[in-house]
């Protein structure tokens, strides 16, 4: 349930009407926006009437929700969510109209692959590196990723350019080596891991969450309200192609969503055009879609010598092919006033 408060509802009188709340056994969750308060009372609300909440003096109106996805829904928070991965000069904001670009290997490989690959994207313009440390494979036989020495290897890249790192986290155990890692990457094949969702919501980093290749647009909204109602709000979408019957690519791109979770959720939403894709060849193109559909960012596949890298090299960008793109996209993002 929704309730929007009035414009002149003071501090104390909000705290008290939220406290009445939590005492009868709801979460509250607040939401200040410039324009109004809007409070979401959380649990079942089913035999609640809307004139009882509505009763109390500093109520403006009262509105049933019927999203399943509450948190993660724009009902109860009007104001696109801005979030911010990394720390002090670095720090790059998702969802306030900017189109940062993460760049970067699919799979850390050595300390001088990351670091020459996060130096080249870097002198693009990317403002964020990726690079997987624990690799999600679909083959037990295939290179799994370096795991904790990948992640020193990432590290040493971030303090070698003061790029802010991204990398996937498949199980709670490798938390421990995530201490320098700017923004948790859960993957398309663990979107429904709920209790690994759970956990997400308990840590204090921002998390980018894929979609998972055959989920509905309600259940990748419900796979955020996990990680959301557990404790974090920080969360980045990533549509990263979908399956369908076709096998001409080795997923199919859905630009649909980015409008259509822009009215929906306020969470920023980020384009995955190498995953979605598998091309080389049509990573450029599918990113310059994703830019002129109006996404809160890309993540790209870079490779200093994608012929021979160990995980989707025939997906990667040479970092001349990205320095070439990266001149094209700002003017993309110009028609509609962002900036990269
Ligand atoms: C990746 O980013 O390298 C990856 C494995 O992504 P996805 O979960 O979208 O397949
Ligand atoms: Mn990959």
């Amino acid at each position: 349930m929704i309730v929007i408060l009035k414009k002149d509802a003071t501090d104390a009188q909000t705290q008290d009407f939220v406290r009445q709340w939590k005492d009868r056994g709801y979460g509250v969750h607040i939401s200040r926006g410039e324009e109004m308060t809007v409070l979401g009372l959380l649990g079942d609300t089913t035999k609640l009437d809307t004139e009882t909440v509505a009763a109390n003096p500093i109520v403006e109106s009262v509105k049933r929700v019927t999203a399943p996805y509450k948190m993660a829904g724009r009902a109860f928070h009007p104001d696109d969510s801005v979030i911010t991965v990394g720390e002090g000069s670095g720090a790059v904001t998702f969802g306030d109209g900017l189109v940062p670009v993460i760049a970067g290997p699919c799979s850390v490989e050595s300390e001088e692959q990351v670091v020459e690959i996060a130096k080249a994207v870097k002198k693009s313009g990317a403002r964020l590196l990726r690079g997987g440390a624990f690799k999600p494979r679909t083959s037990p036989y295939s290179f799994q990723g370096l795991g904790a020495e990948g992640l020193e290897f990432l590290v040493t890249a971030k303090k070698e350019t003061g790029l802010p790192v991204v990398t996937e986290l498949m199980d709670l155990r490798q938390l421990k080596y995530f201490d320098d890692v700017d923004l948790i990457q859960i993957g398309a094949r663990n979107m429904q891991n709920f209790d690994l969702l759970k956990e997400m919501g308990k840590v204090k980093k921002p998390i980018l969450l894929k979609r998972g290749m055959a989920a509905t647009v309600k259940e990748f909204l419900m796979s955020a309200e996990y990680i959301m109602a557990s404790g974090n709000e920080n969360v980045i979408l990533c549509e990263r192609g979908i399956r369908t019957f076709d096998t001409y690519t080795r997923n199919c791109l859905d630009v649909s969503i980015v409008p259509y979770l822009k009215k929906v959720s306020h969470l920023p939403i980020i384009i995955d055009p190498s995953h979605a894709c598998g091309l080389r060849w049509m990573v450029p193109t599918l990113a310059k879609s994703a830019v002129a559909v109006g996404c809160d960012g890309l993540i790209i596949e870079v490779h200093n010598d994608p012929e021979k890298a160990l995980c989707d090299g025939e997906q990667s960008l040479h970092p001349t092919e990205f320095d070439e793109l990266m001149q094209v996209l700002p003017k993309i993002a110009a028609i509609d006033g962002r900036k990269m």
